[in-house]
């Protein structure tokens, strides 16, 4: 069975490991326009950190699992002789917040407890709510580079194509996965799916080696996640702005708010600024429907859509698509039986 997965970032790369592993007699082709650096996936920061509020119109049961699946996933690779090459590794912290946490992180990170008053003011934590927490940061560019290797390996194609429609593949594939993320709105005319900008400053601080994360009543979310060679310090969230040069203006508001929670910042070298855009849309789409081209069907299969925590759930909805690819492709045998 010939598949194609479009879409290279986390979402893409993920679905089709997945497939590769555990669908039968698949076939399967990536294809895409823009790799690696030139994904939104490579720049993010990285950090699995299941914020299920970030997330509106799918089921707070689903989110759970979807996070579960991918949790299981990046802890045991962290915690494997593939942690490096694959840009994963344990980072605890800190969770700074004006309302208590709402009892999933505690289900699902490591060593989830709340601050006591003492190790608040130790700290100089000035928040109402302050919890530690152990959980895995991948370093996207290496994780990328990792998922495409594995792709290679189980027998997978890798091809640079932009398509103008879905229907380009009828005929020439049976199933498509389509985790195009933000490229949905002129591929598949999705009025639903858009940007929400997101603004990165990369420092040099090595002597910074646990996150920390704060989020105020007022929806501002300030963070800090090491890396290996840079500290990630974010972070902002415009909604529907487009702009990929990075703004100087904000830099500096980003910098400002990460040394209040982190004053060991200061002295820390600016290496890069970076921009994404978060493929926004309610609710994430997962689903499968059927389109017609060049006389014939295909079946189609969207996985796209996830937003501020497109690395976090990125497994668990592969192995969701994968399901219903699966699925799918039994029920079709056996009618042809
Ligand atoms: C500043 C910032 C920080 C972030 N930090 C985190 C974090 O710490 N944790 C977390 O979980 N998430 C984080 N995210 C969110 C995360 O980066 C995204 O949700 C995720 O990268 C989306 O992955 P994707 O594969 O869906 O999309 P993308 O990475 O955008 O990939 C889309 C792919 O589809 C392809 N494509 C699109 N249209 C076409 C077409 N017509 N033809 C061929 N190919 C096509 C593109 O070429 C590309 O390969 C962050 C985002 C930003 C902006």
């Amino acid at each position: 069975m010939k598949v194609a997965v479009v879409g290279a970032g986390v979402v893409g790369l993920s679905t089709a490991v997945n497939i590769l592993e555990n669908v039968p007699g698949a076939d399967v082709t990536v294809m895409a326009d823009k790799f690696e650096e030139e994904t939104t996936s490579s720049g993010a920061g990285g950090h699995f950190r299941p914020n299920l509020n970030h997330i509106d119109g799918v089921p707070k049961a689903t989110l759970k699992r979807w996070a579960m699946d991918s949790r299981d996933h990046f802890f045991s690779l962290a915690a494997s002789g593939a942690s490096s090459e694959s840009g994963t590794g344990f980072v605890s912290g800190y969770l700074l917040q004006d309302t208590p946490e709402g009892g999933v992180l505690e289900d699902i990170v490591l060593h989830f407890r709340r601050l006591s008053q003492q190790e608040m003011e130790r700290l100089n934590f000035k928040q109402r709510y302050c919890y530690v927490y152990t959980t895995v940061i991948t370093e996207m560019k290496k994780y990328l580079k990792w998922l495409a290797a594995r792709i290679v390996e189980r027998g997978g194609r890798i091809q640079r194509r932009k398509l103008s429609s879905l229907k380009e593949l009828c005929g020439v594939y049976e199933a498509v996965v389509n985790c195009c993320g933000l490229g949905a709105r002129q591929l598949v005319g999705d009025t639903n799916i858009h940007a929400v900008r997101g603004q990165l400053v990369k420092v040099r601080a090595p002597w910074v080696n646990m996150f920390y994360t704060s989020e105020t009543k007022d929806g501002v979310s300030t963070y800090v996640y090491p890396h290996s060679n840079v500290v990630n310090l974010g972070g902002t969230r415009q909604v529907g702005e487009t702009n990929l040069e990075p703004d100087l203006n904000l830099a500096d508001d980003i910098i400002r708010r990460t040394k209040q929670i982190v004053p060991a910042l200061e002295g820390a070298a600016i290496v890069d600024h970076w921009v994404g855009l978060r493929p926004t849309r309610t609710p994430i789409r997962i689903e499968q429907e059927v389109l017609h081209g060049n006389g014939k069907d295909i079946m189609v299969i969207h996985n796209y859509g996830h937003g501020a925590l497109g690395i976090t759930l990125s497994w668990g909805t592969a192995l969701d698509a994968t399901e219903i690819l699966k699925t799918w492709a039994l029920s079709r045998s056996r009618s042809k039986l």
